[in-house]
């Protein structure tokens, strides 16, 4: 069997951590079993998609490296959607309810009220010619639901192992709305047997869907696809991911915070796996390692500062020509190998780079704190050429002249130099500083 799968996004928004994991991880078994990778956009919801999201869907996923073998939209497929919907009615498969949503909140309450779960009753079923023309005639119009069929329904799921429903335990699905256009589940299922995806892979938040799926597919005499519902990911502390999902989307971690690509698909790939989150710098080493057999059922913790930590060990690898587009673009054409090279293992993310070039070559207005202990380790700078082994040389000499230390001995020298109280390591700092402008920053002066 050749492997077939779809990332079908909603284009209502942005990808973000969350999400992006369907496709980082439906991409990684496509790849491992040399199957066929397809990005489909799941726009049926006309008034919330919009294309600005579409074009972005695709912007992040070139960018993490998820190419796809064949695209397709869901609303460009109306017709034959209408025809199957047209089939699944002459078989008895969809029956027509008149509830508003009002009174469908009203049946939910008082089920939960009652401590059962809220299963919708079927009251639409025993609807009369007489009462649905009264409703008609009211100007009310009908949304369709999905007859489930009453029995066990079963499969082997790649991450949950056995998953058992029973269709009595679940709502009929509501698969065409008010104003005849078809939702989701139908969609979905329609596009899962025309294009011939043999596995669909998506969070366990839809299980209870894939259960009246199951029998959608059956009832459209499909093959039913294999199923894999990974965990999905909360917060550090337990919660919901979604409070800062903002902050999370790739289009924000790539533009405003420089991350590296690798950084995403390392931790994203691996969270939630028996493996160890390290930082990989191809996605071939992801690709080799991936198995539904090491994905847990456990909520997977999503720790930003993770991402930050993978984002540095994969930056202080990157190589002068790897970052110098991107250098570019944020305006740092400036910048010279050497002076990438000194700086880059100092980096947590591109962005930092910035800082040390104002440190070092900008103008820093020093912070002068006890100017008479500064002359005198002004005097005691070594000579040049500078090195990173120079600021030891230098403490060593100013601990032998004086009785400074601590940070008595360290505050003044990093406010003076820098104009700050705190920032990068002043090793690595020094030498791109020069020993032209330590001194001025020494006695005082702008330089
Ligand atoms: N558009 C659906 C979603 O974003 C797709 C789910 C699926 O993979 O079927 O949740």
């Amino acid at each position: 069997m050749t492997v077939k799968v779809r990332f079908a996004p909603s284009p209502t928004g942005f990808l973000h951590v969350g999400n992006i994991r369907a496709a980082i991880i439906t991409w990684l078994f496509a790849r491992k079993n040399e199957g066929h990778f397809l990005l489909r956009i799941d726009d049926t919801d006309q008034e919330r998609s919009k294309e600005e999201y579409v074009e972005a869907i695709q912007t992040d996923m070139r960018w993490l490296g998820l190419n796809w073998d064949s695209f397709s939209r869901q609303s460009e497929r109306w017709d034959r959607y209408n025809a199957l919907i047209e089939q699944l009615k002459e078989q008895g498969d969809l029956y027509p309810c008149y509830e508003t949503e009002e009174e469908l909140g009203l049946k939910r309450r008082s089920l939960m009220a009652r401590g059962l779960p809220p299963i919708y009753d079927r009251g639409a079923l025993s609807l009369s010619d007489e009462e649905k023309a009264a409703f008609e005639a009211e100007g009310r119009k009908p949304h369709w639901r999905f007859k489930l069929k009453h029995e066990p329904i079963e499969w082997q799921d790649h991450v949950r192992g056995a998953v058992k429903f029973h269709g009595k335990d679940l709502s009929d699905p509501v698969l065409i709305r008010e104003d005849g256009s078809p939702l989701y589940h139908l969609c979905s299922v329609i596009d899962d047997m025309d294009l011939s995806i043999t596995h669909v892979i998506r969070g366990e938040d839809h299980v209870a869907n894939t259960a009246t799926h199951v029998q959608m597919f059956e009832a459209l005499g499909a093959k039913v696809p294999e199923f894999a519902h990974y965990a999905l990911l909360g917060g550090k502390d337990g919660g919901k991911l979604s409070k800062r999902l903002g902050a999370l989307s790739i289009g924000h971690l790539r533009d405003e915070m420089k991350l590296e690509p690798m950084a995403i698909n390392s931790l994203i790939a691996k969270l939630g796996t028996s493996d160890n989150i390290e930082a990989y710098t191809e996605l071939e080493q992801l690709i080799e390692s991936f198995d539904f057999s090491k994905f847990s059922r456990a909520i997977a913790k999503f720790d930003p500062e993770e991402l930050e930590r993978l984002n540095a060990k994969i930056i202080h690898q990157k190589d002068f020509t790897s970052v110098k587009d991107r250098l570019d673009s944020m305006g740092l054409e400036h910048m010279s190998e050497n002076f990438w090279l000194s700086v880059r293992e100092n980096l947590e993310t591109l962005n930092d780079v910035q800082l040390w070039w104002d440190m070092t070559h900008g103008e820093v207005a020093p912070d002068i704190e006890d100017p008479d202990y500064l002359e005198t380790a002004k005097g005691l700078l070594p000579a040049e050429p500078w090195s990173e082994e120079t600021w030891d040389a230098w403490i060593a000499e100013i601990k032998a002249n004086t009785d400074k230390k601590g940070k008595g001995l360290f505050m003044p020298l990093r406010k003076a130099l820098t104009g700050m109280s705190h920032g990068p390591e002043l090793k690595g700092l020094l030498p791109l500083i020069g020993k032209a402008k330590a001194e001025q920053r020494l006695s005082g002066q702008k330089a």
